[in-house]
This record gives structure tokens, sequence and C-alpha cells, in this order.
């Protein structure tokens, strides 16, 4: 066998890596995320409540800073998670 022959077949018998069975934290399937911005323009500290989705409080942000001016917000996204510690 040559020096050649021996690192392909090496290469060959390489396995796939293997897929983690540590614990995860992942979104809780059937729970909705909640999208939230609130002005952080000097005093104001106005805010959109919860919404379904981003372009929700996009828009809220829109409309706030247009008629008032104001232009810095901090914006939020949560969800819910699931523990598995174990698969
Ligand atoms: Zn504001």
């Amino acid at each position: 066998m040559t020096r050649r022959t021996r690192r392909a077949r090496q290469v060959g018998r390489t396995r796939p890596s293997p897929i983690p069975t540590g614990p995860r934290l992942q979104h809780l399937d059937g729970s909705a995320w909640a999208f939230d911005v609130r002005c952080i323009t000097g005093d104001c500290s106005a805010a959109s409540g919860p919404m379904e989705s981003a372009s929700g409080t996009d828009g809220w942000a829109v409309r706030h800073g247009a008629t008032t001016g104001h232009g810095a917000f901090q914006r939020t996204v949560t969800d819910l998670a699931s523990l598995t510690l174990h698969k």
C-alpha cells in the first residue's frame, strides 16, 4: 500500500459529527413571539405595548416619530422557551 492510498482510505472513514444531545432551550412550539418598542428620546418613555409583529411596532415608532420628532427607540422581542434536559 502506498502512502497516498492509505491517506485516501483514512479520509473515507471519517464519521459524521454526532448530533448534540445536551440540554437545549428553544422556542416553545405553538407560542407567539412578542414585539415591543419604547421611545428613549429625552424623557419620553412612550411605548407601543406588546404586538404580534415587528411591522406593528415599526409602524407605531414611525407614527410616534412623525408626530413628536423623536428618533431613538428600544426594541424588544420576547418568546416563551422550552427546556429539554435529555433527548
Ligand atoms: Zn417619544
